[in-house]
């Protein structure tokens, strides 16, 4: 049985958990032999951020962001930097914000406001880049601009689901951040991102779920959750040659260090 995983990226506030939501919050973060050491609340909008914020204050290990994904672009209103200032006293106050995020652009679909999006990623890098906080970066059919705001504010932070070729996660460790992977680099025919995780240097590589999303084999199709990374550290042990403990062990090191979080974990060296 696999413990002391870190989970960079997670939805518990999705409509999929409504109904066992804190019974496997419990299972996974405090019960005996917890599986998961450590997650972090990947916030979507100020409701998701509320939430994150008040289950930071029930568990312990459990750290949150704060922030507008892209896909709510269309619903952010105005005061938005007001509401994210707002969240950030409150989350401040509770000593467990550790992001800004997850933020970005998403060009998947037609008929996004794209120069909106633009405006809210640059706007809330910005913030983070004042607050001293890494950014948690969501990138779907965007590379470009993504890399080109990034470049040019080089804010700390993680391109997390990464899906994108060798090469860009190359430009993105040269920017000095880091690179999560889903289940998906688990997937079957999942070469692409197994070579950019075979280019990723293993100090700059974190893991997660994107739960309920991405679950990987044997429970593909399913609603993820944390403990289902122990399936995603096989495929990223395979990939670098090392033993699954050690890749769990230093991804959590790895999400300790970027989310400035003191953990008692010896000193790693690799
Ligand atoms: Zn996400």
């Amino acid at each position: 049985m696999i413990s002391g995983i870190f989970d960079s990226h997670c939805h518990y506030d999705d409509s999929a958990f409504d109904e066992d939501r804190y019974e496997l919050l419990d299972r996974l973060l405090v019960g005996e032999g917890h599986p998961v050491d450590k997650m972090v609340h990947a916030a979507t909008d100020e409701r998701s951020s509320l939430f994150g914020i008040e289950t930071a204050k029930r568990y312990e290990n459990y750290y949150t962001s704060i922030g507008f994904h892209p896909e709510n672009t269309a619903e952010v209103g105005e005061g938005y930097m007001e509401t994210l200032e707002r969240l950030y006293e409150q989350a401040a106050a509770v000593h467990k914000l550790v992001a800004v995020g997850e933020i970005g652009l998403d060009y998947h679909y037609e008929g996004y406001d794209r120069e909106k999006q633009i405006r809210l990623f640059t706007d809330q890098i910005r913030f983070a880049v004042t607050k001293s906080l890494p950014v948690i970066v969501h990138c779907r059919d965007a590379v470009e601009d993504c890399m080109e705001i990034l470049k040019k504010y080089r804010p700390e932070g993680v391109m997390h689901c990464f899906s994108g070729s060798a090469e860009t996660a190359r430009e993105v460790v040269e920017l000095g951040m880091y690179i999560g992977f889903t289940g998906a680099l688990a997937f079957k025919n999942a070469k692409k991102p197994r070579r950019a995780c075979e280019a990723v240097p293993m100090e700059r590589l974190l893991l997660e779920t994107d739960c309920p999303y991405m679950a990987p084999p044997p429970y593909r199709g399913m609603r993820s959750d944390s403990s289902m990374i122990a399936e995603t550290a096989k495929v990223m042990a395979e990939v670098k040659g090392l033993d699954v403990e050690k890749v769990i062990e230093i991804t959590n090191s790895n999400a300790c260090t970027l989310f400035g979080i003191k953990g008692d974990a010896e000193e790693i060296f690799y």
